[in-house]
Order: C-alpha cells, then structure tokens, then sequence
C-alpha cells in the first residue's frame, strides 16, 4: 500500500516541492487552522506588532513563524530560563518572543551582522519595556563566541541558545556552544528540515539558497545525532527544530 508521500507524490503534489507556507505540515489548512485556532488568539499584542512590522519588509520569509515563537515562549518558561543567546536576530521576532519569557533580571545575548533590521523591531520591544534583558551584538557571531571561550568566564552559563543564523556555519557554532550552554540546558538550532529538502531527490526543484545550504543540514543533523555530549530532538515545528540538551 502507498504511503500518505507516494500518495501525495503520485498525485503530483510532493512533500519536498516549494511549499508557500512555513509549515512542514500536509496541508496549508491544517497550518492556518492552528494558526487561527491557537496561535493568533493567544499571540501578545508586542508580538503580532512586531509581526505585522516585519510582513512589510522584503525578506519576511526568514520571520520566525508565530507558532515556532509560541512554542520558544512556552519552552523557556518551562526551563525556568534567564540566561539565554541567540545568534539570528532579524527584525527580533524569535528575540521578542525569548524577552518576554524571561524573569525581568534575565538576559539575551544577541547577535547578527545586520543592526538595521533588528531596528526596525526594536521600538516594538522598548515599548514593551524588554530592551533591557537585550545585548545586542553587530557583526558575525563566531569571534564573539570564540573570544567568549577565551575568556573563561561564560563557559556553562546559558541556559538557552537559538541558532537561527547561517547554515553553512552551524558545525563551527556547535562547536563553540557546546562550550558555552549549561549542563542540562538547550541548544535550539533552526530550520534542520531546510523546507523539505533533506529528502528531496538531487534534481528536485529547489531555490539556489536552498540548494547551497542543503549539505550543510545534512551534515549537522547526522553530527548532532552522533554527538554523545547532547540528547537531541527534531521537532517538525516551524522549519524543523532540534533541541539539543547538554548531558555532560
Ligand atoms: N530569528 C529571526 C526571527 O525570529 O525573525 C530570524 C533570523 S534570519 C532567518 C537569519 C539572520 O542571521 C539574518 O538576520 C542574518 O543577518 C543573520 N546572520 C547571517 N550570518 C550571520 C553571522 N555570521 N553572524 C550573525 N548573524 C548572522
Ligand atoms: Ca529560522
């Protein structure tokens, strides 16, 4: 008996063809539908400003999708966590999102090669009175944490990290990270199922972008599952995320 892909393949509609919404899931209903039903409705009003903000620029397509941002709040609320990275800001939705669910004391160490962006979202974040948990960082995040290794004094102090950045660069993170997060804190590293196409047949249709990174989300998610210092788990959430918890 075909399975729901072949199905799916068989009447022409693929699961690793370009998909229009940010969901890995059968269908753009289902997605809407939770959307609608549980996502939107329960959404803080700073974050759907700062969504609708970000829906007018031109690279929108790299928003962290709102029920991705549902699901980081909630995790960090149940880590209990106040000390916390992320490398990939944007215009700060995912950041937003990590502010408002940390203690007032907490902090976000954040970085990205592109201040502009992440000023577009950041009136929306001072309005909520969050911009203090934030230390925002410009340039290319791997001297940051290179020079924080040096340094001795971050090693296992974050409860929390995003990796949400450059794919071609998530092995040398990982690296450095490891370092860096708490014994029995989290890594999150973003977009693991690379809209599909880490099943997608080497001549099926893919954007350049996606074709580049492809490799290198191949490689990280066979590295991480052979990585005897985490636990991990792939979530099909949003682009796919995997959870990354440090055991020693
Ligand atoms: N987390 C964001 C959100 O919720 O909207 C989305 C991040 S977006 C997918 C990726 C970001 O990584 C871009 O803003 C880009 O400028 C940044 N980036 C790319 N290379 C980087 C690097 N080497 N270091 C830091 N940030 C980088
Ligand atoms: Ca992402």
């Amino acid at each position: 008996m075909a399975t729901q892909a072949e199905q799916q393949t068989q009447s022409g509609t693929t699961g690793h063809q370009e998909v229009n919404h940010k969901s890995l899931l059968q269908s753009d209903a289902l997605y809407q539908y939770i959307l609608e039903t549980s996502v939107y409705p329960r959404e803080p009003e700073p974050m759907r400003e700062l969504r609708e903000i970000t829906a007018n620029h031109p690279w929108n397509l790299m928003c962290t999708p709102a029920d991705e941002g549902q699901f980081l709040n909630m995790l960090l609320k149940l880590i209990n966590a106040k000390n916390t990275m992320e490398i990939g800001v944007y215009t700060g939705y995912s950041l937003l999102a990590t502010a408002l669910a940390l203690p007032d004391d907490g902090k976000i160490l954040a970085m990205d090669i592109n201040k502009e962006n992440y000023e577009l979202g950041l009136p929306v974040i001072q309005k909520a009175g969050l911009a203090h948990k934030i230390d925002f960082k410009e340039g290319p995040a791997l001297p940051v944490l290179d020079q924080m290794i040096e340094d001795g004094k971050f090693h296992g102090t974050f409860d929390f990290i995003f990796v949400d950045a450059d794919k071609d660069n998530y092995l040398n993170y990982h690296k450095r990270l490891i370092e860096l997060v708490k014994v029995g804190g989290l890594i999150g590293y973003d977009n693991t199922l690379w809209n599909g196409a880490v099943v997608a047949p080497p001549d099926a249709p893919m954007r350049k972008y996606v074709r580049y990174y492809r490799p290198f989300v191949l490689e990280l998610n066979k590295a991480l599952a052979a990585d005897p210092r985490i636990e991990i788990c792939q979530l099909p959430v949003g682009d796919g995320i995997t959870l990354c918890r440090r055991v020693n």
